[in-house]
């Protein structure tokens, strides 16, 4: 069924409040197995939200709104929608009952507040509708059904809008809509985007239930296979054999199968599956692997030193990198990678240390090395490896890919055990 959001106010349009209605109903939606070929925002007026409410019937099956179902003169969504609908409004006894109740207790609550007119307008509904309780606010919710058409009118707060849709419309959606969507994550890192895509390009141009769907995140690509089925028991069975050749095909580099396991999750996992302690050597990311690696809980069963050497004066003291290396490499160097990591291990006496050193710019930037410059090391069992990368961007996104890049060359240290020596 083809669905399609409206969001009603002009708050949304001038961008002062977050549509995070559409974000919610759209994920809804998506669990419901309803297809969302369009979200739209329109202001509270009048002749505008006529001509997108008219199109989205046209065009969708099912249109849900939210907000413009107050008390105000500007609230005009039931109005219009029952308008182009052709329902006229009528009182309906039970909202006007619990309006009543509510408006009383409010009064009571505020003293100085004055009950209005106007508020009793929220009790008119359009004849026929299926007319939805506000247990948390003073606006009832509506589903207008017509010519095979259904609109949903939910009013706007987050805290009433989320309640209602659970319990009443979800349901009501769930009868006309019997088929389900589910979908898996497979996420991939150590190897981009491209290069994913095409290993997959053969299962994406056969696919049709379920289909695969490629995100690329910095330093990560995620795989979301999603299948449409009848239950949720029937959706996995129609996506365990993708998830199974796409293990296949990627191996080792699949680190999570799980939609919320994050890279420094599976990293800190493996870290407590081989019993190792890791240490940190930064320079360039500042801190920020280390950042990531505490997000995890548990994460000091196996973490717990991260230096953070961004001059080479605390290069050398707090890692024992060599004057010399300094000299005659630089601080952005193979070499001076390599001795960080042998330097964080000792210093920490831990079994792994991770070591990452590179130009972030603006500045610093050579012929030789340019902006993006970054080079890694990771000591292990006295073994010692290093691998050079170059990323591009801003300051921020080089550091940001940096720290991505590195969680994944541990990753890959650990699972291959460090095979070089120095
Ligand atoms: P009320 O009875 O409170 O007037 P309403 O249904 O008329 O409810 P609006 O007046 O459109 O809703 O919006 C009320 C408040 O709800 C907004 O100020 C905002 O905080 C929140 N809201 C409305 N629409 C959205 C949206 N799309 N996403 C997130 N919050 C929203």
């Amino acid at each position: 069924m083809v669905t399609e959001l409206i969001s009603v106010g002009t708050e949304i349009l001038l961008g002062n409040i977050v549509n995070t209605n559409s974000a919610y109903l759209s994920e809804k939606c998506a669990q419901l197995g309803l297809s969302v070929y369009y979200q739209t925002v329109v202001g509270d007026n009048e002749e505008r939200m006529k001509a997108v409410i008219k199109t989205a019937l046209d065009r969708s099956d099912v249109v849900i709104l939210t907000g413009g179902l107050g008390p105000t003169e500007d609230d005009l969504t039931k109005e219009v929608t029952a308008d182009v609908m052709g329902f006229p409004l009528v009182e309906d006894p039970h909202s006007r009952e619990l309006l009543e109740a509510y408006l009383k207790q409010y009064e009571k609550n505020n003293a100085q507040r004055r009950i209005t007119a106007n508020n009793y307008k929220q009790a008119m509904v359009p004849e026929g509708a299926l007319v939805l309780d506000n247990h948390n606010g003073t606006a009832p919710g509506l589903i207008m059904e017509k010519n095979g058409k259904i609109a949903v009118l939910l009013p706007g707060p987050p805290m009433e809008m989320k309640p209602m849709f659970e319990e009443e419309v979800f349901p009501y959606l769930r009868r006309l809509q019997p088929e389900i969507i589910f979908s898996q994550m497979v996420k991939i890192c150590s190897i981009g985007e491209s290069q994913v895509a095409e290993e997959i390009q053969d299962l994406i141009e056969e696919q049709s239930n379920p289909t695969i769907a490629p995100y690329a995140k910095t330093g990560e690509v995620h795989l979301r296979i999603t299948a449409k089925g009848e239950s949720e028991k029937e959706c996995r069975k129609l996506i365990k054999p993708v998830v199974h050749e796409l293990k296949t095909r990627f191996g080792k580099n699949i680190f999570a199968t799980d939609e919320d396991k994050t890279l420094e999750e599976a990293v800190v996992d493996m870290l407590k599956d081989q019993g190792l302690t890791l240490a940190l050597a930064e320079s360039c990311t500042g801190g920020e692997i280390a950042a990531r690696i505490v997000n995890v809980p548990g994460a000091s069963e196996v973490f717990g030193h991260g230096f953070v050497t961004y001059s080479n004066r605390a290069k050398r003291k707090f890692l024992g990198v060599k004057k010399t290396t300094l000299k005659a490499c630089g601080a952005v160097s193979e070499k001076c990678a390599k001795e960080m990591a042998r330097g964080g291990c000792a210093a920490a006496k831990s079994d792994i240390c991770l070591s990452v050193t590179g130009i972030a710019g603006p500045d610093g930037g050579t012929k030789e090395k340019p902006v993006g410059t970054v080079f890694m090391g990771c000591c292990y069992n006295d073994k010692i490896i290093a691998r050079e990368f170059h990323f591009t961007g801003n300051r921020t996104k080089i550091r940001e890919q940096s720290t991505a890049h590195a969680l994944a060359f541990l990753r890959e240290c650990m699972l291959e055990g460090v095979s070089k020596k120095e």
